[in-house]
């Protein structure tokens, strides 16, 4: 049997390496198992404007800094996948492609991808125009015009907060009406700035070292138009990574660990931090919020 620790953390984004940072400053034995690199989803944008105390930093350098931080107090970090845990053993199991490790807790940390159109040119788009987040990006944007892909309640909330920070949004929406509930319609047909595209999905995006365009389809017609604009906003929905945790632990119908404010899910010792549980802002300082919670709930179940 490989170590036990006292604390296994799946996933070293801000939530994970805060807890990490939190454990093992109360002198907890913790590991961190991460599959790609430190930062998590941070290391997709290059400015980060909004965490507490830092004018402006990339997310690739606050992640390798998180990771740094909690490896100076005694925490260690093993990259590899996780791909299946039993949670109810005591000690709690966690396979990886490494092999198993044993926690006599885990704080599981695992985030959630926004949803990616399927474009070709996406990824290498990303943060040159491209962007996932508009409460994070949209400012960059304020004299210019950007696309809003999507219909439900986040998508209508990120035009909404668009609309107040960007010259110009164009809304574009696969069907004829907007999925989201009816109290944001008002406020967006009555925003002055908000073009509507219905029936249109964006077939590819157009560029020159940035964004300068789209090319939308009509989903009825099949009938392609080219509209001009500086950012494209991508706002349909997330992808919790809890694939691993099928029947180990309550998750909610779009697949996020349910879990409140103290981090507790449904099995003792097992905490969930960060955008991969059942939460209304996801962002770093709320994912960083969470994984100290979580070291703590956990500092005290031990
Ligand atoms: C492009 C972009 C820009 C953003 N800009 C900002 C911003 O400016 N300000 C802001 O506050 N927020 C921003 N965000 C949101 C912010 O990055 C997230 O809210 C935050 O990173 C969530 O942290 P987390 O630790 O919960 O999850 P993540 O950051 O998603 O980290 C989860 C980690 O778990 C790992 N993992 C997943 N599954 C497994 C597995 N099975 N085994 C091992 N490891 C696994 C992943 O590789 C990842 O490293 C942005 C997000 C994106 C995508």
């Amino acid at each position: 049997m490989s170590r036990i620790y006292d604390t296994v953390v799946i996933g070293g984004g801000p939530a994970g390496y805060t807890a990490a940072l939190y454990a093992a400053r109360a002198r907890l034995s913790v590991l961190v198992l991460e599959r790609m690199a430190a930062g998590g989803q941070m290391t997709l944008t290059g400015e980060i404007e909004n965490y507490p105390g830092i004018a402006s930093i990339d997310g690739f350098t606050l992640g390798m800094q998180m990771q740094e931080r909690a490896e100076h107090f005694g925490a260690v970090t093993e990259y590899t996948e996780v791909t299946a845990v039993d949670l109810a053993a005591d000690p709690k199991r966690i396979d990886t492609w490494s092999g198993e490790f044993y926690g006599k807790t885990v704080i599981i940390a695992t985030g959630a991808d926004p949803r990616r159109l399927g474009l070709a040119e996406e990824e290498d788009l990303v943060g040159r125009g491209v962007h996932y987040c508009a409460h994070c990006d949209g400012r960059f944007y304020k004299d210019k015009t950007v696309l809003l892909v999507g219909g439900g309640n986040s998508a209508a909330a990120d035009a909404l907060y668009l609309s107040r920070v960007v010259r110009k949004v164009i809304l574009v929406h696969r069907r004829d009406t907007l999925r989201a509930t009816k109290i944001y319609h008002e406020p967006l047909m009555q925003a002055e700035n908000v073009e509507f595209c219905w029936n249109s999905r964006v077939a590819q995006i157009l560029s020159d070292k940035t964004v300068t365009g789209a090319i939308l389809e009509n989903t009825q017609t099949g009938e392609q138009t080219e509209v001009a604009c500086d950012g494209v906003f991508i706002s349909i929905g997330r992808q919790p990574a809890t694939a691993f945790l099928q029947g180990q632990v309550a998750l909610d119908d779009a697949g996020y660990i349910v879990a409140g404010e103290t981090t507790e899910t449904n099995v003792p010792g097992v905490f969930a931090a960060g955008d991969v549980r059942t939460k209304s802002l996801r962002q770093v300082v709320t994912a960083a919020a969470d994984g100290a919670v979580a070291a703590d709930m956990a500092e005290k179940y031990l």
